[in-house]
């Protein structure tokens, strides 16, 4: 695991994003700022006569950071990029790693589908499940018509038929006349088949799934109403993945958190007005739950407003059907543990643990979060996030709502017993 700290953060961006941040500072200054620049060039002697002064709300020039209020330097010396910047962390402090949930877990986010197709895979994956303290996973792989029979009598024949959970998907092809009955047709006939759920609804809709007229189908186009109705009255919750974290909506410049992973995976940049913007599809997604009251709405990622709790505050108290999962995300709560804690608190009934992709190795990292009050230790991908995380320090009662009874309550389908009171 590599180790960043942000404060050093802007050294190394110098030599990756040179070229990149060429537009977006400012030229060196002229004139009277010139002879500001000689004088701080002299008081930054001592660090080598490279200095440039800035006025406020200036930026320092590529190359150079503020080493003093207005006083832009070069580093003396060469400076690793943000790719090889790996400090040793010489913080002392105690540390408590949590290789199994102390609750039993649910993990409403599961991408198991490919491993559900026999007895001796389903063997593997509750080993797995067992150590890290999982006692069910849903699929949220979208498993519908005969894919869906064919994975639950696999489940169903096995010992294991109470750790594994199924859910279905919605086939966007084609939305016009008489889309919408077939649709439901197919949900009823999938939960009929053991589905429990919708989802997960790919981030495609609202991005890119397209009506036959070749426009963008809209998250919360009228076509789509009967399905979401179907859903409420099937008392079945619809688990949504809607657009992508915001910085992705932003250019790839030296101010993006995330440009370290938007230049290792280039096509997770999402271009606007190729593709709506952030807020245009927030706002599409808000409208599909609030035209929906009696639907249960599990959005995916906090929604991906893990980096503002107020919003997803705001939007939990405006629409009482809404619920929120915490996959891929932990890098936000995990920035911010006091303001994480009381939200979760607060908001108690309405979060539930989800991992999404499953790497074993990963899921001890939300268990610490979640559980301990460590502080400044390693996220399990270090180009999400350049910070380290902080446990959050939840209470018994807390932690298992996140980690099992919200999701049961939700989710009639789910083994209802045997769960700790
Ligand atoms: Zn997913």
């Amino acid at each position: 695991m590599r180790v960043r700290q942000s404060g050093l953060l802007w050294l190394g961006i110098i030599a990756l994003g040179a070229g990149l941040t060429a537009q977006q500072t400012q030229p060196p200054p002229t004139g009277q700022q010139g002879q500001q620049q000689g004088q701080a060039g002299r008081q930054g002697g001592r660090g080598g006569g490279r200095g440039v002064s800035i006025q406020p709300g200036q930026e320092c020039p590529a190359g150079m950071t503020e080493t003093r209020p207005g006083t832009c330097t070069t580093p003396g010396l060469p400076v690793p990029s943000i790719v090889d910047y790996r400090p040793r962390n010489t913080l002392v402090t105690a540390q408590h790693p949590v290789p199994k949930a102390k609750f039993p877990a649910i993990d409403y986010h599961g991408h198991i589908q490919g491993q559900l197709a026999s007895a001796e895979s389903l063997n593997r994956l509750v080993g797995i499940m067992d150590e890290l303290g999982l006692r069910v996973m849903i699929a949220a792989d979208s498993v519908s018509g005969e894919r869906l029979k064919t994975t639950m009598a696999v489940i169903n024949a096995s010992p294991h038929k109470d750790r594994f959970r199924v859910m279905t998907g919605i086939n966007f092809q084609n939305v016009g006349p008489g889309w919408a009955e077939k649709a439901v047709a197919q949900l009823d006939a999938d939960v009929k088949a053991g589905a429990v759920g919708i989802g997960e609804v790919s981030k495609e809709f609202g991005l890119r799934t397209r009506k036959p007229d070749g426009t963008l189908l809209a998250i919360d186009d009228p076509e789509l109403a009967p399905i979401w109705d179907a859903a409420g009255r099937l008392r079945i919750p619809v688990f949504i993945h809607t657009a992508e974290p915001q910085e992705f909506f932003e250019p790839i410049d030296n101010h993006n958190e995330r440009l370290l992973e938007l230049s290792l995976f280039q096509n997770r940049r999402v271009t606007v007005p190729e593709f709506p913007a952030f807020n245009e599809l927030m706002a599409q997604r808000d409208r599909l739950f609030k035209r929906h009251p009696k639907t249960t709405f599990v959005a995916a990622h906090l929604g991906w407003h893990g980096n503002d709790l107020g919003r997803l505050a705001k939007l939990f108290d405006e629409m009482p059907n809404v619920y929120a999962e915490a996959g891929a995300v932990l890098y936000d709560l995990g920035r911010q543990p006091r303001g994480a804690r009381e939200f979760l608190t607060k908001y108690q009934d309405r979060v539930m643990f989800g991992k999404d992709a499953f790497e074993p190795s990963e899921y001890p990292y939300y268990w610490r979060v979640f559980e301990t009050n460590d502080e400044y230790f390693d996220y399990y991908r270090d180009y999400h996030a350049f910070w380290k995380l902080y446990g959050l320090g939840l209470p018994d009662e807390v932690l298992k709502k996140i980690y099992y009874r919200n999701a049961l309550t939700i989710t009639s389908g789910l083994p209802q017993s045997g769960w700790p009171r």
